[in-house]
């Protein structure tokens, strides 16, 4: 048998045909459950057809010279090799249920979909594009935090494109968070948060630090579900959550009410 015909459910366990999933958008037939997506997956799934790419050409500069267990300069290259992306963030212009939308979609395969000054000055970017041609805004967040290869410079990123929002915010621009799966530490903490509609897709894990941190830190046990899509709408945390199968229709309609 051919190998990845198919595929296991990481919540029912259920062996599911592969190619059946992925017409049902990565969503498995069985429970729902939704598996992790690329970024040109997801925008294949919210445009109705082709769309424009822009800045994909930039690349880290990797100006600590940072290495671990291996140097950053080969995951780098190890990240493109598997995405065919630069970096951690694929930003386009297309169509959306007919209205012309920009999507900036994090790629979690890129180094954990960590975010550098690449990941932050093309979100940057995308949200000046946005501005300047009056286009609705969505980011789509699927992230381990800032990438620590890059040290403080990653962390810069979170005042640079908070500041870029506010700018958007005032010229009266919608601008949609799409929280998947997982989202957390400084990408939480900057723009996944501030969307005029901050939406996660079922069961998606959305957090700062994790839950053993926090647990330590407080020394109290964590309630069940905590950080998880559900937990944080009940909370207060969150605006919607939505199946990805009804995604591009309900980011449409809302889309439409912000614009009008
Ligand atoms: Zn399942």
């Amino acid at each position: 048998m051919p190998e990845g015909l198919w595929i296991k459910c990481g919540a029912c366990k259920e062996i599911l045909y592969r190619k059946e999933v992925v017409q049902n958008l990565s969503v498995c037939t069985k429970c729902a459950f939704h598996f992790r997506i690329s970024a040109r997956e997801r925008l294949e799934m919210l445009f109705d057809g082709p769309w424009e790419e822009f800045d994909e050409g930039l690349v880290s500069a990797d100006p600590l010279a940072f290495r671990d267990t291996k140097p950053y300069a080969s995951r780098l290259k190890d990240g493109r090799a598997k995405t065919t992306s630069w970096d951690a963030l694929v930003s386009a212009v297309g169509a959306m249920e007919g209205l012309k939308v920009l999507v900036a979609a994090m790629e979690y395969g890129f180094i954990g979909g960590s975010m550098g000054v690449v990941v932050g000055e093309k979100v940057t970017r995308a949200i000046e594009r946005a501005q300047a041609e009056r286009l609705p805004l969505v980011v789509v967040s699927c992230s381990g935090g800032a990438r620590m290869m890059e040290g403080t410079l990653s962390l810069m990123q979170m005042a640079k494109i908070s500041a870029a929002l506010a700018r958007l915010d005032e010229s009266g621009l919608p601008f949609i968070s799409l929280l998947t799966d997982p989202t957390t530490g400084g990408v939480t903490a900057s723009y996944a948060m501030l969307g005029d509609l901050n939406v996660a897709e079922p069961g998606a894990l959305i957090g700062f630090a994790g839950p053993r941190v926090i647990e330590q830190t407080i020394r109290q046990k964590l309630p069940e579900g905590f950080q998880r899509a559900e937990f944080l709408l009940e909370h207060g945390m969150l605006d919607l959550v939505v199946d990805r199968r009804e995604l591009k229709k309900t980011l449409a309609r809302c889309i439409r009410f912000l614009s009008n």
